[in-house]
């Protein structure tokens, strides 16, 4: 007999080892998240994944559907009114740690970011702008890299590293001072062994990495989350 819990009510099915998230994908469900991905390992840098776990013994805890793995019996909530409205939390933090400006953004429309906030209802801002002002490095001859934008999902951390084994970036610094670095003698993008086919370069879920010269190619209203909304992708 296969294992299952049950989110929001309906029963998912999962094998040993799997995280919560891991399940409720391969099942269709959608758990909001932006630093997970199918083809990556774990990371649980966004929280926004945080779910509410009630395990086989009735005990409650708050957990991250990306790093949690399924139990039998679990009853997860997951797409809660409660949990919803701390997502919300969480990405007003994202939107205004950083600058982003949807208007003038070419990732509008395919940015998971900007996709999850109208998801979960969020409206203006509801904490005071950090507006930083980090030097955008547009060093590569093909690719660009803007930090005001980065949300420190480490996605392309690891996607350089697990999957195009070259280790370009990592996180340096600490609170507040967190940011993504490049592994290059100068720091710089075009100093790096980075390449526009790499799964680095196409990961991104905001626009922080984006390739030069290709900016608004695809028309309002089909671009990828004008299609459909992230929750039904
Ligand atoms: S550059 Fe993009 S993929 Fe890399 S950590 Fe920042 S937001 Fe995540």
């Amino acid at each position: 007999m296969s294992n299952s819990f049950q989110l929001d009510g309906a029963e998912v099915p999962f094998e040993p080892g799997d995280t919560l998230m891991q399940a409720a994908r391969r099942a269709g469900h959608y758990v909001p998240h932006l630093c997970w991905h199918e083809r990556l390992g774990q990371s649980g840098a966004c929280r926004v994944c945080t779910v509410e776990v009630t395990d086989a013994k009735g005990h409650v805890r708050k957990a991250a559907a990306c790093t949690t793995r399924a139990a039998p019996g679990d009853r997860v909530a997951n797409r809660t009114p409660e949990r919803d409205a701390d997502r919300r939390l969480l990405l007003q933090m994202l939107f205004v740690e950083g600058n982003h400006f949807c208007p003038s953004c070419e990732k509008s429309g395919n940015c998971l970011l900007q996709a999850t906030a109208y998801e979960m209802g969020m409206l203006g801002p509801q904490f005071e702008e950090f507006y930083p002002h980090r030097p955008v490095d547009a060093s590569h001859p093909t690719m660009w890299l803007d930090l005001n934008r980065c949300i420190l999902c480490k996605l392309c951390v690891r996607a350089s590293h697990e999957v195009d084994g070259k280790d370009v970036f990592a996180i340096g610094g600490h609170g507040i001072g967190a940011h993504l670095i490049v592994n290059s003698p100068t720091g710089k993008l075009g100093d790096s062994s980075f390449a526009e086919g790499d799964f680095a370069a196409s990961v991104c879920p905001v626009g922080a990495i984006l390739p030069k010269r290709r900016g608004f190619v695809v028309p309002i209203g089909q671009r990828r989350f004008d299609k459909a909304p992230v929750s039904e992708e």
